[in-house]
């Protein structure tokens, strides 16, 4: 039996989310997606009118179906923690049922199981100020939207999880070295990431037999990335310095996930797993 995957944090056809959904659709997924509320829109006409065809072709020559998508703002768990300025907002007031718990609700509702769950979005609205310039709002909304978004989806989709399967996010080695511009509280995310992953792993594994498992990446030209402003740099800086003098493609990221989402990985759980030409191995620039 194929198995289904929700992948949160797809709004077009350059992020990591994306090559991840391709990646495990090849391996013969179902996919659901999770699409940011106010980009819900353009992604959906998008995907519609057929700007995403090309990038939808999987290594059989079959297009990647996307069986739904659904509006999602991680930064809320429920209802009740919806302020009324979001309520009111017509980016938001188009669509209903975004909170995470209404979406794992709707997904369990549609679909009744899910076997991979992937958490492929972040954000931190301080990103480009260095720490000691950072809000504490700002550094509290990139904890909330980057890392508790990933408890919270976890927690809710656990119960609708079969045993045996795999979460998966994405970090960035600026958690565990200085990367000097990655700012706002976006390096204490990604910390608070990492160590999650080990406590969720313990508790998802004892509760569920639910591994969970993070892909530490390496530097991708996506839109998010392009927000903070320093890609093409961290892409030139890899290329100089990492083992492996390639650009990192989305597609080798996608296939990583891939293979922990798979029995291969069967006993690979609390896990950062490095994609990213080796680049974190590397003590010095050369
Ligand atoms: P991306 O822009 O494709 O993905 C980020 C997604 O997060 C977007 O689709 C955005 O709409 C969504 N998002 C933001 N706030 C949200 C919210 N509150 N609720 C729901 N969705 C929300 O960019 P990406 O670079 O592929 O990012 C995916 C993941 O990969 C992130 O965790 C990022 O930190 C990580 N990562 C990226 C790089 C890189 O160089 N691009 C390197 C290492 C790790």
């Amino acid at each position: 039996k194929g198995k289904r995957a929700f992948i949160a944090g797809v709004a077009d056809d350059n992020g990591y989310g994306w090559a991840i959904a391709k990646s495990l659709a090849a391996a013969g997924a179902e996919i659901l997606v999770g699409t940011w509320v106010p980009a819900l829109n353009i992604f959906e006409s998008s995907l519609r009118r057929g700007k995403f065809d090309e990038s939808r072709v999987l290594p059989d020559g079959s297009l990647m179906e996307i069986t739904k998508v659904y509006p999602l703002d991680a930064v809320f768990d429920n209802p009740e923690d919806v302020p009324e300025d979001i309520k009111t907002n017509k980016r938001y007031a188009g669509s209903s049922k975004w909170t995470v718990q209404e979406v794992a609700e709707s997904v369990k509702e549609d679909f009744g199981t899910i076997d991979i769950l992937v958490h492929s979005l972040a954000n931190g609205p301080e990103v480009t100020k260095p720490l000691l310039e950072t809000s504490r709002n700002g550094y509290l909304a990139a904890l909330s939207a980057s890392s508790y978004s990933y408890v919270s989806l976890l927690k809710h989709f656990l119960p609708i999880m079969n045993p045996g399967g795999s979460s998966i996010s994405l970090t960035y080695i600026a958690s565990e070295r200085i990367i000097p511009g990655y700012g706002g509280g976006m390096s204490s995310a990604k910390a608070a990431l990492e160590s999650d992953t080990r406590v969720l792993a313990f508790e998802a594994g004892r509760k569920r037999k639910i591994r969970v498992n993070t892909i530490s990446a390496g530097p991708l030209r996506s839109r998010a990335a392009k927000a903070i402003g320093f890609i093409d740099m961290m892409i030139d800086y890899s290329l100089a310095n990492a083992p492996l003098q390639k650009e990192l493609s989305a597609e080798e990221v996608g296939n990583s996930a891939a293979f922990l989402a798979s029995p291969l990985a069967s006993a690979i759980t609390g896990t950062v797993l490095y994609v990213d030409n080796g680049l974190n191995a590397m003590g010095v620039g050369v």
